[in-house]
């Protein structure tokens, strides 16, 4: 299974030292000049997966009912001095040719963000969003956070999706990983004028080829219970989707919801290897690969979280699970 440092994003290590204006600041994270991408945000300590690394409030919200920086300067002349000055400084790719530098700066800086928690709302329009810090943190089609807009709060979160040696830039996706990387392509240049040179974007066909293999494992991962009631998870079962695991993470799409299934689906399946295992059914096998139960348990917790669950609520999901493999188990036993 590769090494998450495999990834040449990761490989942009500053050496460690925090800049004399950041020895003040209490941040886990600084903004430094990143080799030919222009300012980028580096982790200034470790992060585990799961870690909450920035939570920020937009310098420019725009609802969808409402005006856009286009129609509304004005916007921008209500914020603070400090604020104004922020936001002049983002990025701005856009020539003035092409629209007002006000415009610019917001179409190259700002992110969609749903205005509501509540995950049936995947179909509201979504607002848009400038932020002084996360604004600065650049593309990968394999990043290394998870962004999660609080409406409760009006902030966004940034959590690590897998572990950050410090030094490591952080990443966020400006577009879907899961477009073919000739669309992701077509639509970084148009809107954001960059050569995403990731390195699924540099080896496009097998890239490619292994995130459509996982868009298409939704349905493998569907009905947990299923096999369960006609039969232990044979370990064909388990390596199949470890390696679904090692795609995941091959593709650095820890950010993505493939991978809380895949753990979901090894929690489970660890939990019922060890059951049995205990209970001396030996046509199971005791030799669980992988983290084993607790292990997947606690990395789908962590995972969970950062995606905006609440530990009440993940506590329940998880006796839910756990009470479901245990009936499943029982009832393959009794033939029922
Ligand atoms: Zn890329």
């Amino acid at each position: 299974m590769p090494e998450v440092d495999e990834f040449d994003e990761e490989d942009i290590l500053s050496d460690g030292v925090a800049s004399d204006s950041d020895s003040y600041s209490p941040k886990p994270y600084r903004i430094q000049e990143i080799p030919s991408k222009g300012l980028g945000v580096v982790a200034a300590i470790d992060f585990a997966l799961g870690d909450l690394i920035i939570v920020e409030s937009p310098l420019l919200l725009f609802r969808p009912e409402g005006p856009t920086i286009s129609s509304d300067l004005g916007a921008f002349e209500k914020l603070e001095d400090g604020k104004k000055e922020a936001y002049m400084k983002l990025d701005n790719v856009h020539p003035e040719s092409e629209c007002p530098p006000l415009v610019g700066i917001f179409n190259t800086n700002a992110y969609d963000v749903q205005e509501s928690d509540h995950a049936d709302s995947d179909d509201d329009p979504p607002c848009v969003a400038v932020f002084n810090d996360i604004s600065r943190i650049n593309h990968s089609c394999s990043p290394n956070t998870i962004r999660l807009w609080r409406a409760s709060s009006s902030a966004m979160h940034i959590s690590a999706c897998r572990a950050i040696p410090a030094g490591t830039e952080l990443t966020t996706y400006y577009r879907d990983p899961f477009l073919p990387s000739s669309e992701r392509h077509a639509t970084l240049l148009a809107i954001y004028k960059f050569r995403c040179v990731c390195p699924s974007c540099l080896n496009p066909a097998a890239s490619d080829n292994r995130r459509l293999r996982l868009r298409q494992s939704r349905g493998r991962l569907a009905d947990l219970v299923a096999w369960a009631r006609v039969a232990p998870p044979s370990p064909d079962l388990l390596a199949d989707t470890l390696e679904l695991l090692a795609l995941v993470q091959e593709e650095g799409l820890e950010s993505q919801h493939v991978y809380g299934r895949v753990l979901r689906h090894l929690m489970c399946i660890s939990y019922v290897m060890q059951m049995c295992a205990e209970e001396g059914e030996d046509d199971i096998g005791s030799n669980v690969e992988g983290e084993g139960y607790e292990g997947y348990k606690r990395m789908l917790r962590a995972w969970r979280m950062a995606n905006g669950a609440e530990e009440v609520g993940v506590g329940r999901v998880e006796l839910a699970e756990e009470e479901m493999m245990r009936v499943a188990v029982s009832r393959r036993r009794t033939g029922g």
